[in-house]
């Protein structure tokens, strides 16, 4: 079923015409491509920035990439002016992709196209495309990652667990959390799992700004409310940052290692993962999302047909924004040495 933000069947791989009519007829290639980043809340952003400046400028375009560290009205500052400079293309990963709508009707009102990077932009018209990696998918292989990494410790349940989930303005924390219940609600239903909190739904998981601080507190005040006697067996985590700060939250109440999911293969979790602490992590491979993005620059620059190979899932709240989605994979100490063969920082820590 389609829902706003939400994500339905994939479709096969296709090619449509870019959007309007300005981005039909392609630009100039020395006109100005806009990269507009949210907050350096994981690694994966910090590569997306070194990046886009090098393999833009690579691919002869001239590019502007900023970060919007202090917050929403800065990305929208930063769009905006964008926008003013002439801004053909604007690509955005946002902070709260609901409230950028004023800047992305300038955007398309000027003639730009607008892409949606890693975050979906929502609650507006004004959106061309997206690229991604599989958001539902991500919180699908969490949820499995988890149910497999508490067999793994003790064969049968019942089995206490907590579920943390990210920022609620990211559009994609819910997809991820989504992804996971898919899997963990029949077995929360069954028995198998026990949420000993009681705390399941969204509302209740999210973690403010994907903070670490904002996670570790949650957790210690989940061990110090319901897991006295209880043993804390397995922590469903959206990101790496976050599971770090779980395992930390669980380390200083004295509690033995829960299994703990994670996403991004940020640098200290494959660390974890391969001491036996973090479970799993995903890898989304930075590379791979901006040469996407990349790619589908090219191709709306040239006026090109673009690349898309969903055209159902991300329902916005206004449209259904076609989108290229990636495959992101699962890792464990298990499969690490495999899964980060090709990445020369990540395949050093595996050995
Ligand atoms: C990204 C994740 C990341 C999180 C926090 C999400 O939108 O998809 O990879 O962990 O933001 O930065």
């Amino acid at each position: 079923a389609l829902s706003a933000c939400g994500r339905a069947e994939q479709t096969t791989t296709s090619t449509q015409s870019s959007g309007g009519s300005a981005a039909a007829k392609g630009f100039d290639q020395g006109a100005l491509i806009g990269v507009s980043l949210p907050q350096k809340t994981s690694e994966n952003w910090v590569l997306a920035e070194n990046l886009f400046k090098t393999d833009l400028a690579g691919a002869g375009y001239k590019a502007d990439v900023q970060f919007a560290n202090n917050g929403v009205s800065e990305q929208q500052n930063q769009i905006q002016s964008m926008v003013t400079k002439g801004a053909k293309l604007i690509v955005v990963g946002a902070i709260d992709g609901s409230q950028l709508g004023t800047q992305l009707k300038a955007a398309k009102d000027s003639g730009a196209t607008v892409v949606a990077y890693d975050r979906l932009l929502t609650n507006t018209p004004n959106v061309d495309y997206y690229v991604a990696f599989d958001n539902f998918k991500v919180g699908v292989l969490q949820g499995n990652a988890l149910l497999e990494g508490l067999k793994a410790k003790k064969p049968s349940g019942p089995y206490n667990i907590e579920l943390f989930a990210g920022s609620p303005d990211d559009a994609n924390a819910k997809v991820f959390f989504d992804g996971a219940m898919s899997v963990l609600e029949p077995k929360i239903k069954d028995g198998t799992l026990k949420v000993v909190s009681g705390q399941t739904s969204f509302n209740q998981a999210v973690t403010q700004g994907w903070k670490a601080e904002n996670a570790q507190k949650r957790m210690d005040t989940l061990i110090a409310g319901s897991y006295g006697s209880a043993q804390l067996d397995g922590v469903l985590s959206p990101n790496d940052t976050l599971a770090r700060a779980i395992l930390t939250s669980a380390k200083q109440a004295g509690k033995p290692t829960p299994v703990v999911t994670g996403q991004d293969s940020e640098v200290e979790s494959v660390k974890s993962i391969m001491a036996g602490e973090q479970y799993s992590t995903i890898n989304k491979d930075t590379r791979k999302l901006v040469a996407a993005a990349i790619d589908m620059t090219k191709q709306i620059q040239k006026g090109e047909k673009v690349t898309v190979n969903d055209e159902k899932s991300y329902n916005n709240g206004v449209k259904v924004v076609p989108a290229n989605l990636l495959e992101p994979v699962i890792v464990t100490k298990a499969n690490a040495k495999e899964a980060y063969a090709n990445d020369p920082t990540l395949s050093a820590l595996v050995k």
